[in-house]
Protein backbone atom coordinates (compact mmCIF):
# COMPACT_ATOMS: atom_id res chain seq x y z
CA UNK A 1 0.00 0.00 0.00
CA UNK A 2 0.87 3.66 -0.81
CA UNK A 3 1.08 6.27 2.08
CA UNK A 4 -0.06 5.72 5.50
CA UNK A 5 -1.37 2.18 6.43
CA UNK A 6 -3.84 3.21 8.73
CA UNK A 7 -4.57 -1.09 8.85
CA UNK A 8 -6.89 -3.64 7.37
CA UNK A 9 -10.21 -4.52 7.13
CA UNK A 10 -12.02 -8.22 6.63
CA UNK A 11 -15.60 -7.24 5.85
CA UNK A 12 -17.08 -10.41 4.69
CA UNK A 13 -17.77 -12.99 8.14
CA UNK A 14 -20.02 -15.71 8.56
CA UNK A 15 -20.00 -16.88 12.05
CA UNK A 16 -22.54 -19.16 14.54
CA UNK A 17 -25.68 -16.74 13.75
CA UNK A 18 -25.72 -18.16 10.01
CA UNK A 19 -23.35 -21.03 8.15
CA UNK A 20 -20.00 -20.26 9.97
CA UNK A 21 -17.95 -22.27 12.05
CA UNK A 22 -16.78 -19.71 14.87
CA UNK A 23 -19.02 -18.00 17.18
CA UNK A 24 -18.70 -13.91 16.91
CA UNK A 25 -16.38 -13.55 19.98
CA UNK A 26 -14.09 -16.23 18.43
CA UNK A 27 -14.07 -13.72 14.89
CA UNK A 28 -13.76 -10.96 16.92
CA UNK A 29 -10.73 -12.93 19.17
CA UNK A 30 -8.97 -14.37 16.15
CA UNK A 31 -9.46 -10.83 14.07
CA UNK A 32 -7.38 -9.35 16.92
CA UNK A 33 -4.67 -11.96 16.78
CA UNK A 34 -4.45 -11.14 13.15
CA UNK A 35 -3.95 -7.17 13.70
CA UNK A 36 -6.87 -6.66 12.02
CA UNK A 37 -8.53 -3.68 12.43
CA UNK A 38 -11.72 -3.83 11.45
CA UNK A 39 -14.28 -7.32 10.89
CA UNK A 40 -17.75 -7.12 9.25
CA UNK A 41 -20.24 -9.43 10.84
CA UNK A 42 -21.90 -10.70 7.45
CA UNK A 43 -24.28 -13.75 8.29
CA UNK A 44 -27.22 -14.79 5.93
CA UNK A 45 -30.56 -13.57 6.48
CA UNK A 46 -29.33 -12.92 10.41
CA UNK A 47 -28.44 -10.02 12.48
CA UNK A 48 -28.41 -12.53 15.65
CA UNK A 49 -24.46 -12.20 15.69
CA UNK A 50 -23.99 -8.29 15.95
CA UNK A 51 -24.48 -7.85 19.59
CA UNK A 52 -22.24 -10.51 20.54
CA UNK A 53 -19.44 -9.33 18.26
CA UNK A 54 -19.68 -5.49 19.05
CA UNK A 55 -19.74 -6.57 23.02
CA UNK A 56 -16.32 -8.71 22.59
CA UNK A 57 -14.73 -5.89 20.19
CA UNK A 58 -14.54 -3.62 22.96
CA UNK A 59 -12.19 -5.65 25.11
CA UNK A 60 -10.25 -6.44 21.65
CA UNK A 61 -9.45 -3.13 20.57
CA UNK A 62 -11.16 -3.36 17.03
CA UNK A 63 -13.86 -1.91 15.04
CA UNK A 64 -16.93 -4.62 14.46
CA UNK A 65 -19.02 -3.12 11.62
CA UNK A 66 -22.47 -4.72 12.08
CA UNK A 67 -23.96 -6.25 9.01
CA UNK A 68 -25.69 -9.06 7.32
CA UNK A 69 -25.76 -10.83 3.47
CA UNK A 70 -28.73 -11.08 2.04
CA UNK A 71 -29.65 -13.75 -1.44
CA UNK A 72 -31.43 -12.44 -4.43
CA UNK A 73 -33.15 -13.57 -7.90
CA UNK A 74 -31.16 -12.69 -10.61
CA UNK A 75 -33.13 -14.93 -13.10
CA UNK A 76 -31.84 -18.42 -13.04
CA UNK A 77 -28.87 -17.36 -11.11
CA UNK A 78 -28.87 -15.30 -7.88
CA UNK A 79 -26.53 -12.21 -6.36
CA UNK A 80 -25.78 -11.41 -3.06
CA UNK A 81 -26.10 -7.91 -1.32
CA UNK A 82 -24.37 -6.75 2.05
CA UNK A 83 -26.08 -4.49 4.32
CA UNK A 84 -23.23 -2.47 6.42
CA UNK A 85 -24.25 -0.60 9.48
CA UNK A 86 -27.75 -1.97 9.64
CA UNK A 87 -29.92 -1.06 12.64
CA UNK A 88 -29.67 -4.77 14.48
CA UNK A 89 -32.92 -3.53 16.48
CA UNK A 90 -34.88 -2.90 13.78
CA UNK A 91 -38.11 -4.42 14.12
CA UNK A 92 -38.99 -4.15 10.23
CA UNK A 93 -35.65 -5.80 9.60
CA UNK A 94 -35.82 -8.38 12.10
CA UNK A 95 -39.37 -9.55 11.02
CA UNK A 96 -38.00 -9.79 7.55
CA UNK A 97 -35.11 -11.84 7.88
CA UNK A 98 -37.51 -13.90 10.75
CA UNK A 99 -39.55 -15.04 6.76
CA UNK A 100 -36.57 -15.63 5.30
CA UNK A 101 -35.02 -17.87 7.97
CA UNK A 102 -38.34 -19.80 8.11
CA UNK A 103 -38.48 -20.04 4.29
CA UNK A 104 -34.80 -21.74 5.01
CA UNK A 105 -36.01 -24.05 7.41
CA UNK A 106 -38.18 -25.47 4.93
CA UNK A 107 -36.27 -25.82 2.29
CA UNK A 108 -33.79 -27.78 4.20
CA UNK A 109 -36.19 -30.33 5.55
CA UNK A 110 -36.95 -30.32 1.95
CA UNK A 111 -33.38 -31.19 0.89
CA UNK A 112 -33.50 -33.92 3.45
CA UNK A 113 -36.31 -35.34 2.46
CA UNK A 114 -34.90 -35.87 -1.02
CA UNK A 115 -31.81 -37.17 -0.05
CA UNK A 116 -33.66 -40.21 2.42
CA UNK A 117 -35.18 -40.91 -1.16
CA UNK A 118 -31.84 -40.90 -2.89
CA UNK A 119 -31.32 -43.54 0.00
CA UNK A 120 -29.11 -41.36 2.31
CA UNK A 121 -30.99 -40.90 5.27
CA UNK A 122 -29.92 -38.01 7.99
CA UNK A 123 -32.07 -37.63 11.39
CA UNK A 124 -33.51 -34.13 11.40
CA UNK A 125 -31.82 -33.80 14.91
CA UNK A 126 -28.84 -34.03 13.69
CA UNK A 127 -29.18 -31.37 11.33
CA UNK A 128 -30.32 -28.96 14.00
CA UNK A 129 -27.42 -29.98 16.46
CA UNK A 130 -24.61 -28.82 13.60
CA UNK A 131 -26.56 -26.20 13.10
CA UNK A 132 -26.84 -25.08 16.97
CA UNK A 133 -28.27 -21.37 17.76
CA UNK A 134 -28.88 -20.53 14.90
CA UNK A 135 -31.89 -20.53 12.59
CA UNK A 136 -30.18 -19.70 9.35
CA UNK A 137 -30.50 -23.09 8.21
CA UNK A 138 -27.99 -23.15 5.27
CA UNK A 139 -26.59 -25.97 2.77
CA UNK A 140 -23.48 -26.03 5.37
CA UNK A 141 -25.19 -27.45 7.64
CA UNK A 142 -26.29 -30.62 5.94
CA UNK A 143 -23.21 -30.77 3.58
CA UNK A 144 -21.76 -31.60 7.09
CA UNK A 145 -24.27 -34.06 8.36
CA UNK A 146 -24.02 -35.94 5.15
CA UNK A 147 -20.07 -36.20 6.14
CA UNK A 148 -20.84 -37.52 9.62
CA UNK A 149 -22.92 -39.90 8.04
CA UNK A 150 -20.04 -41.03 5.81
CA UNK A 151 -22.10 -40.26 2.70
CA UNK A 152 -19.54 -38.45 1.80
CA UNK A 153 -15.54 -37.42 2.57
CA UNK A 154 -15.46 -33.69 2.30
CA UNK A 155 -17.87 -31.23 2.58
CA UNK A 156 -17.24 -30.13 -1.20
CA UNK A 157 -18.00 -33.55 -2.46
CA UNK A 158 -21.20 -33.32 -0.53
CA UNK A 159 -22.18 -29.85 -3.04
CA UNK A 160 -20.58 -31.23 -6.49
CA UNK A 161 -22.79 -34.78 -5.54
CA UNK A 162 -25.73 -33.75 -4.22
CA UNK A 163 -26.36 -30.28 -2.85
CA UNK A 164 -25.11 -28.19 -4.87
CA UNK A 165 -27.28 -25.87 -7.91
CA UNK A 166 -28.86 -28.15 -9.98
CA UNK A 167 -27.44 -31.35 -8.40
CA UNK A 168 -30.34 -34.13 -7.27
CA UNK A 169 -30.97 -33.19 -3.62
CA UNK A 170 -30.70 -29.61 -4.21
CA UNK A 171 -34.10 -27.52 -3.22
CA UNK A 172 -33.80 -23.33 -4.23
CA UNK A 173 -34.73 -20.98 -1.77
CA UNK A 174 -36.84 -18.40 -0.95
CA UNK A 175 -35.10 -15.10 -2.29
CA UNK A 176 -35.89 -11.01 -2.81
CA UNK A 177 -35.24 -9.55 -5.76
CA UNK A 178 -32.18 -7.43 -6.09
CA UNK A 179 -34.06 -3.86 -5.02
CA UNK A 180 -36.12 -5.53 -2.72
CA UNK A 181 -32.68 -6.61 -0.66
CA UNK A 182 -31.60 -2.70 -0.88
CA UNK A 183 -34.99 -1.37 0.62
CA UNK A 184 -34.65 -3.47 3.25
CA UNK A 185 -31.21 -2.78 3.75
CA UNK A 186 -31.84 0.93 3.76
CA UNK A 187 -34.88 0.52 5.62
CA UNK A 188 -32.77 -0.96 8.63
CA UNK A 189 -30.41 2.17 8.32
CA UNK A 190 -27.69 0.27 6.40
CA UNK A 191 -25.71 0.49 3.41
CA UNK A 192 -26.22 -1.93 0.76
CA UNK A 193 -22.99 -3.27 -1.20
CA UNK A 194 -22.87 -6.04 -4.46
CA UNK A 195 -20.68 -9.13 -3.02
CA UNK A 196 -18.46 -10.96 -5.03
CA UNK A 197 -19.93 -8.77 -8.50
CA UNK A 198 -17.48 -10.61 -10.69
CA UNK A 199 -20.01 -11.66 -13.46
CA UNK A 200 -22.61 -9.35 -12.29
CA UNK A 201 -20.74 -5.68 -13.27
CA UNK A 202 -24.09 -5.62 -16.38
CA UNK A 203 -26.89 -5.01 -13.19
CA UNK A 204 -24.46 -2.66 -11.64
CA UNK A 205 -26.58 0.54 -13.43
CA UNK A 206 -29.57 -0.86 -12.33
CA UNK A 207 -28.30 -1.61 -8.79
CA UNK A 208 -26.94 1.59 -8.63
CA UNK A 209 -30.65 3.48 -9.43
CA UNK A 210 -31.87 1.24 -6.47
CA UNK A 211 -29.50 2.65 -3.90
CA UNK A 212 -26.65 0.71 -4.10
CA UNK A 213 -23.33 1.99 -2.79
CA UNK A 214 -20.59 0.24 -2.50
CA UNK A 215 -18.52 -2.91 -4.50
CA UNK A 216 -16.66 -5.59 -3.13
CA UNK A 217 -13.47 -5.37 -5.01
CA UNK A 218 -11.01 -7.61 -2.81
CA UNK A 219 -12.85 -11.64 -2.91
CA UNK A 220 -10.86 -15.05 -2.75
CA UNK A 221 -9.86 -15.91 -6.02
CA UNK A 222 -9.72 -12.66 -7.66
CA UNK A 223 -6.77 -11.76 -9.43
CA UNK A 224 -5.15 -8.46 -9.29
CA UNK A 225 -6.78 -7.65 -12.28
CA UNK A 226 -10.04 -8.28 -11.56
CA UNK A 227 -9.79 -6.12 -8.41
CA UNK A 228 -8.12 -3.12 -10.44
CA UNK A 229 -11.16 -3.34 -12.63
CA UNK A 230 -13.55 -3.51 -10.07
CA UNK A 231 -11.99 -0.70 -8.63
CA UNK A 232 -12.46 1.15 -11.95
CA UNK A 233 -15.84 0.33 -12.20
CA UNK A 234 -16.74 1.50 -8.12
CA UNK A 235 -15.11 4.71 -9.10
CA UNK A 236 -17.06 5.06 -12.48
CA UNK A 237 -20.01 4.50 -10.38
CA UNK A 238 -19.58 6.28 -7.55
CA UNK A 239 -19.23 3.50 -5.26
CA UNK A 240 -17.11 2.92 -2.08
CA UNK A 241 -14.85 -0.08 -2.69
CA UNK A 242 -15.00 -3.16 0.01
CA UNK A 243 -13.61 -6.42 0.48
CA UNK A 244 -13.30 -9.45 2.58
CA UNK A 245 -12.88 -13.42 2.49
CA UNK A 246 -16.45 -14.71 3.12
CA UNK A 247 -14.89 -16.65 5.86
CA UNK A 248 -16.91 -19.35 6.96
CA UNK A 249 -14.10 -21.59 9.00
CA UNK A 250 -14.94 -24.47 7.12
CA UNK A 251 -12.49 -26.04 4.26
CA UNK A 252 -13.66 -26.02 0.53
CA UNK A 253 -15.42 -22.59 -0.66
CA UNK A 254 -13.42 -19.41 -0.43
CA UNK A 255 -11.06 -21.53 2.03
CA UNK A 256 -9.36 -18.75 2.87
CA UNK A 257 -8.16 -17.86 6.59
CA UNK A 258 -9.80 -14.79 8.29
CA UNK A 259 -8.16 -11.45 7.06
CA UNK A 260 -6.87 -13.11 4.44
CA UNK A 261 -8.47 -10.97 1.37
CA UNK A 262 -8.86 -7.49 3.08
CA UNK A 263 -9.29 -4.15 2.02
CA UNK A 264 -8.17 -0.71 3.26
CA UNK A 265 -9.76 1.00 6.75
CA UNK A 266 -10.07 4.20 4.61
CA UNK A 267 -13.49 1.80 3.40
CA UNK A 268 -14.79 1.54 6.90
CA UNK A 269 -14.44 5.48 7.68
CA UNK A 270 -16.33 6.35 4.14
CA UNK A 271 -18.99 3.73 4.98
CA UNK A 272 -18.97 4.71 8.24
CA UNK A 273 -19.18 8.05 7.63
CA UNK A 274 -22.01 7.74 5.13
CA UNK A 275 -24.29 6.00 7.47
CA UNK A 276 -23.65 8.97 10.10
CA UNK A 277 -24.88 11.41 7.38
CA UNK A 278 -27.89 9.14 6.33
CA UNK A 279 -28.79 9.13 10.40
P1 LIG B 1 -27.51 -21.68 1.08
O1 LIG B 1 -27.51 -20.25 1.55
O2 LIG B 1 -28.15 -22.58 2.05
O3 LIG B 1 -28.01 -21.85 -0.32
O4 LIG B 1 -25.96 -22.13 1.06
C1 LIG B 1 -25.04 -21.29 0.44
C2 LIG B 1 -23.72 -21.42 1.18
O5 LIG B 1 -23.18 -22.69 0.89
C3 LIG B 1 -22.69 -20.41 0.72
O6 LIG B 1 -22.72 -19.24 1.50
C4 LIG B 1 -21.41 -21.15 0.95
O7 LIG B 1 -21.06 -21.02 2.30
C5 LIG B 1 -21.78 -22.59 0.74
N1 LIG B 1 -21.46 -23.12 -0.59
C6 LIG B 1 -22.06 -22.81 -1.76
N2 LIG B 1 -21.55 -23.53 -2.78
C7 LIG B 1 -20.59 -24.31 -2.23
C8 LIG B 1 -19.68 -25.29 -2.77
N3 LIG B 1 -19.68 -25.59 -4.07
N4 LIG B 1 -18.85 -25.91 -1.92
C9 LIG B 1 -18.86 -25.61 -0.60
N5 LIG B 1 -19.68 -24.70 -0.03
C10 LIG B 1 -20.54 -24.06 -0.84
ZN1 LIG C 1 -22.56 -19.15 3.77
FE1 LIG D 1 -22.30 -14.62 -0.86
FE1 LIG E 1 -20.97 -14.72 2.27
Amino acid sequence: MVGADVGRADLHIHTTASDGVLTPFEVVQEAAARHLKAVAITDHDSIAGIAGALQAAEAAGLEVVPGLELSCEDGEDELHILGYYVDHHHPGLQQNLELLRSARRERARRMVELLAELGMPIEWERILKIAGDTSALGRPHIAQALQQEGYVNSTNEAFDKYIGRNRPAYVPRYKVTPSGAIEMITAAKGLPVLAHPRGYEHVLPELVKAGLVGLEVYYPGYTLADSQALAELAKKHGLIPTGGTDFHGYGGFAAVGLGEVSVSLQSVERLQALAAARA
